[in-house]
């Protein structure tokens, strides 16, 4: 099966009870047992329910895995993916990570006994000066929010194989359809469904997919004991935005290509952060290991009230939180997604306060640039 093909088919694509095609939305908490014991392969809606066994049963097609597993956001499933390890393990991250991953790891989990440390995971080198005895995971995201950093999936994975340590990569940004973690040596791979997978701001959603057995039980031993998921409506919602994942993320490639394009020759903009861009440092990397570079995209434009004013101008991004969906989105990292991180350290990161980053949808291209044009003048 191709991979569009894979989204529309792939998974249980149609009721076994009933032969609807659009798979059913279960929404039932609890089944009938013949005898004790006796039910038909559920039993309890935390534990497991059809439309999100579907639906878990789809994601795991599609990033070719083990197992998939729901959860009600992507925070729940980076969480419980974290609740794998024990008081006294260490995690390295991602510098850049996502500002919720550096929040929960360092003001919740921390109180827990895990511990992290946050490195620039292109370089090899920082990982791996950082390995302790007690690690147990390197946990990636790439490309990076808001500086599209990438980080070489297989060759952490590799490293990490020789540490004995686990490779997880939070593919939010790059979707399953441009890119498979599991496929360049990662253990789990991770989404915030809320974003492309969902792709109609209308839901918000975790995925994870594991590959092997061992963490599939695992994980689904800590989904059921900790309870974060993912209702059958939402499930429902997933599946069907699943069904256009390939065409929208085909769209917004050409999209954010000709915005690229644009901004890299506008006098306004000081300088364009995207892996499509053949001076991006890891340009190389990300066409090695990705099918596409996706529809976000980070600008300068030399300060705050520059920022202020090119948001009080356009039309058709709206400014907005979140990313991944057909309306064209943008925002100032500094003041919004990455506000939990302390301003020291986004200085440090190069999140200044002139940067700006879009999520680039699926409106006509030439009003998009119309909109830019306007706004930057
Ligand atoms: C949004 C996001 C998350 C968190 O997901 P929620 O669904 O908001 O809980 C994690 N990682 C990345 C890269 C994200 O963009």
């Amino acid at each position: 099966m191709k991979r569009k093909t894979k989204l529309i088919h792939g998974g249980i694509s149609e009721d076994p009870a009933t032969g609807a095609v659009s798979f059913p939305i279960y929404q039932v908490s609890t089944y009938k047992q013949e005898g004790v014991g006796g039910h038909k392969g559920f039993e309890y809606s935390r534990t497991g329910n059809p439309t999100r066994h579907a639906l878990e049963e789809l994601i795991k097609d599609i990033e070719g895995g083990k197992a998939g597993f729901a959860f009600g956001s992507g925070m729940a499933a980076i969480t419980a993916v974290i609740m794998l390890f024990n008081s006294g393990d260490h995690v390295i991250l991602t510098d850049d990570v996502y500002g919720g991953t550096f929040r929960v790891m360092t003001k919740v989990l921390n109180r827990f006994g895990i511990d992290s440390t946050f490195v620039d995971t292109s370089n090899l080198d920082k990982i791996k000066s950082e390995i302790r005895p007690n690690t147990k995971a390197i946990y990636l995201e790439t490309p990076t929010n808001p500086l599209l950093k990438i980080t070489d999936i297989e060759a952490v994975a590799k490293l990490a194989k020789e540490h004995e340590l686990l490779t997880i990569v939070d593919n939010t940004f790059s979707t399953p359809y441009w890119q498979n973690p599991l496929e360049l040596g990662a253990d789990i791979v991770l989404h915030s469904a809320t974003k492309y997978i969902g792709g109609h701001s209308d839901v918000v959603a975790g995925l994870v997919v594991v590959n092997s057995d061992k963490l599939a039980e695992d994980l689904h031993f800590v989904q059921n004991s900790t309870g974060g998921v993912l209702g059958p409506q939402d499930s429902w919602l997933l599946i069907r935005g699943i069904k256009t994942l390939g065409i929208r993320m085909e769209e917004t490639e050409a999209n954010t290509k000709a915005i690229v394009e644009f901004l890299q020759g506008h006098d306004q903009v000081k300088k364009v952060f995207y892996p499509g861009i053949e001076s991006h440092p890891n340009h190389s990397i990300a066409k090695k290991q990705a099918r596409g570079f996706g529809g976000m995209v980070s600008f300068d434009v030399g300060s705050a009230e520059n920022t202020d004013r090119l948001l009080s101008k356009v039309k058709y991004f709206t400014l907005a939180e979140s990313l991944g969906a057909v309306e064209s989105l943008i925002s100032v990292p500094a003041r919004m997604t990455h506000a939990s991180i302390p301003a020291e350290r986004r200085a440090e990161l190069g999140i200044t306060d002139g940067l700006v980053r879009i999520s680039v949808g699926l409106e006509d291209i030439e009003d998009l640039i119309e909109d830019l044009t306007q706004a930057l003048k």
